[in-house]
Parts: structure tokens; C-alpha cells; sequence
């Protein structure tokens, strides 16, 4: 295994059998750029292969953070729906893309089977995209289109802030997903609520990329 990647024993808090999980040293996370919609690169190893924790035993994944947050009543439905039909199969160790890609869909399904809400669909289907972006991988847009539709949700239906998702960022996020699917009329929509608030100019970096990205759409537009 890569030096910069160490494994840590915990417990699954849905069939409570002690699992392996893999975790990369924050020193070894060297960012190399970062794409408009946040999706970032790294020199080396990038961490986001690793934030989904899969337990080899019962099929519960999750993200990292929300790993060992698990509600009662939700494990009870992952025990029923998905370990029952679960072949066992291990997650630690070195992932390459495919692998990520695996983690982070098996996240996905539990949070289907659980009926999770908008913002963690949203989250784990934008991180998706970004590595089938780093993949060359078309299917990219698909989950595009879904990060789009969950995060409209988000918006809509949910109390923002949500940990670090607020609301401005919550609409420049629609508004730049909207212009990389191509639907260029949401996206200036989106973009122009967001630079036309007056709460919003307190993140001054949100508003000059929201700037930014509100000239490019326009320009794009030109271009069709
Ligand atoms: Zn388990």
C-alpha cells in the first residue's frame, strides 16, 4: 500500500462487527487545481477516493463523516434491504478510480434504501461526476443532472445551511451545474438572483466566481 495511505480499525454501527477502513494523510493531500463547480485535483493520491466507508460484512457505506451517525431505524432497513442480499467483499486498501466510483455508488444505494434527504443525494451524486470528469467518462453529465436535480431540492425543501453548504453557495452550485448540462437560460437565471443579493456579497469569492461564470454562460450563449 501507498505510505500516505494508513488503515484504522472501527466498529460498523450497523452489524457491529469490527471492519478496516482506509484513510489518506492529510500531509499527502497536495491540491493541484480546482475546477469551477469545486471539484478539486491533486498532485498525488486524491482523497476523495476514500471518503466512502464500506463495511466488507453487512454492505453499509456511507460517507466518512456521516459513517457512525447512523439512526437505529435506518440500520434496521440496511440489514433487511441490502445485507441480506450482500456478497462480502472488501473495500480497504489502495482504490483506483473504479474502485471510488464502486464506494460511492454503494453510498448512493444506501442512501436510496434509507430515503435520505436532498443534500446528501446531492453531495455524493456531485462527487460522482467529478470522478467520472477525472475518468473521461461521458456518463459525467448523468451524474450531473442528478447532483443538479437534488441540490434544486435542497434548495427548495431544506433549512440552509446544511455543515458548510449555505444558500448562496447552494444557488451558485445550481447555476454552474445548470451551464455545464447546458441549460444556459437556469443557469444566468440562478447566477443573477445570486450576484443581485445583497446577503450574498459578504462571501466576496462566491461573488466574483458567480461573476465570473455569469459572463461565461452569456458568452456561451452567444456562441449557440
Ligand atoms: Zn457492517
Amino acid at each position: 500500500m501507498n505510505s500516505a495511505l494508513y488503515n484504522k480499525a472501527i466498529q460498523c454501527p450497523v452489524c457491529q462487527k469490527q471492519i478496516e477502513i482506509t484513510k489518506l494523510k492529510a500531509s499527502a493531500c497536495k491540491v493541484a487545481s480546482r475546477d469551477t463547480d469545486f471539484c478539486v485535483y491533486y498532485q498525488d493520491l486524491n482523497p476523495m477516493f476514500y471518503e466512502v466507508w464500506v463495511c466488507e460484512f453487512c454492505g453499509y457505506a456511507a460517507l466518512s463523516e456521516k459513517f457512525e451517525e447512523i439512526r437505529e431505524s435506518d440500520a434496521g432497513t440496511i440489514k433487511d434491504q441490502i445485507s441480506t442480499r450482500w456478497n462480502k467483499r472488501g473495500f480497504a486498501g489502495e482504490r483506483n478510480i473504479d474502485h471510488a466510483i464502486e464506494a460511492f455508488k454503494l453510498a448512493l444505494f444506501n442512501l436510496q434504501v434509507r430515503k435520505a434527504k436532498p443534500n446528501e443525494f446531492a453531495r455524493v451524486c456531485l462527487r460522482i461526476a467529478w470522478l467520472y470528469r477525472i475518468k473521461k467518462d461521458e456518463k459525467e453529465k448523468d451524474f450531473l443532472n442528478f447532483a443538479l436535480k437534488y441540490y434544486r431540492e435542497t434548495y427548495e425543501k431544506e433549512n440552509l445551511p446544511i455543515e458548510k453548504l449555505d444558500e448562496f453557495t447552494c444557488m451558485y452550485i445550481i447555476g454552474e451545474l445548470n451551464r455545464r448540462v447546458g441549460d444556459y437560460e437556469e443557469a444566468v437565471k440562478w447566477f443573477s438572483r445570486l450576484i443581485g443579493s445583497q446577503e450574498a456579497r459578504k462571501n466576496a469569492s462566491l461573488m466574483d466566481s458567480a461573476r465570473e461564470q455569469f459572463r461565461l454562460v452569456k458568452e456561451q450563449m452567444e456562441k449557440r
